[in-house]
């Protein structure tokens, strides 16, 4: 497995992969692996004959009081899950080598930012959609695997490539969690052990929500209060949202007819957390 910062180095490696006919998979990461990201380039070896990893904290989907600078970043152990895996190249490049001096372009979308976490992130997507864009202008892969831990996320790329026509296959990835239901973050490494405990009701909210649902209650309003009021139970949690919004429009709904995204997140101390489930009335 190589590791390179640069992007010709990437190109040059790809074209080589292309010349020999291979196929290649894409793995947009920033860092600090866990298995939720491991599961990602576990499903893309499988389905590709070259996976790329990339490791990059992009400063652009950081809002100014927002947590770049302390984010968690280790490169050797992420090589090490990478080559473990199966990856056959990392691209860690500086920030320097995607944003020079006078970059001025941005991706933007106007549909499916606006609500979730893009209430309380005004510029986070524009961030994602940009640096993904060009990711995807620098491997060019034929999949590209995301993770539904950040459902807005996975929504947003699905629309964006088929809004800019990138011939890229996105591939949802189910969400990975601890073994007691957290959801494997990289930002769990900030929460101390009481906040670590406290932060066991996101997930224990949406199993609520969850078997709610499963007695055949179609109301949102009534989904959304049961988890809300679940939340409120622990003193260390602060809501930032409940929602429960198409999956397709990510609007919210007032009844559950068609496959809904029920999302939340929620701040333990200064930490804040994210989770959800993708309910389709049909599987159930
Ligand atoms: P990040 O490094 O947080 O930007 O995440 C990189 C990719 O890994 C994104 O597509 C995330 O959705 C995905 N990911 C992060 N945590 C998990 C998890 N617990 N389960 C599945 N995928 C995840």
């Amino acid at each position: 497995m190589k590791i390179v910062e640069t992007i010709q180095e990437v190109r040059d490696q790809v074209k080589e992969w292309r010349k020999q006919g291979l196929t290649v998979g894409l793995v947009p990461t920033m860092g600090y692996l866990h298995e939720g990201h491991k599961s990602l380039i576990d499903c893309a070896v499988a389905e590709n004959d070259r996976v790329v990893v990339s490791v990059f904290v992009n400063p652009m989907q950081f809002g100014p009081k927002e947590d770049l600078a302390s984010y968690p970043r280790d490169l050797d152990r992420d090589a090490a899950v990478c080559e473990s895996a199966g990856a056959a190249l990392v691209f860690h490049p500086e920030p320097s080598e995607m944003y020079h001096d006078d970059f001025s372009s941005f991706v933007d979308m106007s549909t499916l930012t606006g609500g979730l976490c893009g209430k309380t992130r005004p510029i986070h997507f524009r961030g994602v959609c940009t640096v993904v864009s060009k990711l995807f202008n620098i491997v060019v892969p034929d999949k590209a695997y995301f993770g539904q831990k950040d459902a807005q996320q996975l929504a947003v790329i699905r629309h964006m490539v088929s809004d800019l026509n990138f011939g890229i296959e996105i591939v949802g990835c189910p969400i990975v969690r601890e073994e007691d239901g957290l959801a494997k973050s990289s930002r769990n490494t900030y929460l101390s052990e009481e906040e670590r405990r406290a932060a066991l009701i996101l997930s224990q909210s949406l199993k609520k929500g969850k078997a709610l649902l499963e007695t055949g209650e179609t109301d949102a309003a009534k989904l959304r209060a049961v988890i809300a009021n679940t939340l409120a139970t622990e003193p260390l949690a602060k809501v930032d949202y409940v929602e429960v919004v198409g999956w397709d429009t990510l609007e919210p709904v007032e009844s559950i007819n068609g496959p809904i995204l029920t999302a939340i997140a929620v701040y333990i101390g200064k930490t804040r957390l994210i989770d959800n489930f993708i309910w389709q009335k049909e599987t159930r």
